[in-house]
């Protein structure tokens, strides 16, 4: 069995009278990828700012790696791999500059385009960020959250507003990331993305954690228990349709 690299345990989070998180307990795996899903507003990002020392909890406990977040919070921030929003970086630098800048705040010996390679953006080093597609962009942030080196990244929604073939792009990238063993956590509503990208998820709502499993064993759950598709399913769906007449190969410009 595999250590475990997070642990969280009752974690609560008031908004005021509003009860955001409400008790949840869930732990990640070194080298795995946890997803958690969940409607808008369930409380994920929420949850996941709170592991990343970004933001206050109310009550609960959480150990990052062996480190307790109320007493090593410093301690956290150099192991993990934080998303930044892509529209906080310095609009007057190129692709190649940011990396350079952030390594030099890491204070890491990290090869800038070796990165921008490993997230196939070395054609685009010399670009600026508001010059990427949606795609692009999204692929940049992830490099970001590697320059420190991080034992364990944090990616919140990574493909929301992608098209079919930019998600296709990051998944590999992300399948990627942990093969080179960091540790995955990431928010996502696709099911789809959850179930060919995690090992383990956790389902949220309002607040509480109402399944928590592998994706093949959450669906054999189901199944068990009576549940059938009210119809029966083709052996295609649209996205396969799209895909097969646009290709894999992404479109970027
Ligand atoms: P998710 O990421 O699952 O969509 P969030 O964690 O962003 O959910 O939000 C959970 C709930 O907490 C939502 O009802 C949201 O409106 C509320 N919320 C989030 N941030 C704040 C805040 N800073 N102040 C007050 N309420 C907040
Ligand atoms: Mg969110």
């Amino acid at each position: 069995m595999a250590k475990t690299i997070i642990s969280v345990k009752n974690l609560v989070k008031n908004y005021g009278h509003f009860q955001a998180v409400k008790g949840i307990s869930f732990e990640v795996k070194e080298g795995e990828i946890f997803g958690l899903l969940g409607p808008n507003g369930a409380g994920k990002s929420t949850t996941l700012e709170i592991i990343e020392t970004l933001r206050p909890k109310t009550s609960g406990e959480i150990m990052v790696d062996g480190l307790c977040l109320d007493k090593q919070p410093n301690e956290i921030k150099k192991i993990i791999g934080v998303q930044l929003q892509t529209s906080g970086y310095y609009p007057g630098l190129n692709l190649l500059n940011l990396i350079e800048l952030f390594c030099g705040l890491y204070n890491r010996d990290v090869n800038p385009m070796e990165l921008l390679e490993m997230v196939n953006l070395k054609d685009k080093a010399k670009a600026k960020v508001k010059e990427l597609s949606g795609g692009q962009k999204q692929r940049f942030s992830v490099a970001t959250t590697l320059i420190n080196q991080p034992r364990i990244i944090f990616l919140d929604e990574p493909t929301t507003g992608l098209d079919p073939q930019a998600r296709r792009s990051l998944w590999e990238l992300i399948k990627d990331i942990r093969k080179r063993g960091t540790t995955v956590i990431i928010t996502t509503h696709y099911m789809d993305e959850a179930e060919y990208l995690c090992d383990r998820v956790a389902i949220i709502d309002s607040g509480n954690i109402v399944a928590m499993d592998s994706p093949d064993k959450l669906i054999d759950n189901l199944v068990a228990s009576g549940f059938e598709r009210p119809k029966e399913m083709k052996l295609a769906n649209l996205e396969d349709v799209f895909i097969n007449l646009t290709g894999h190969s992404l479109r970027e410009g």
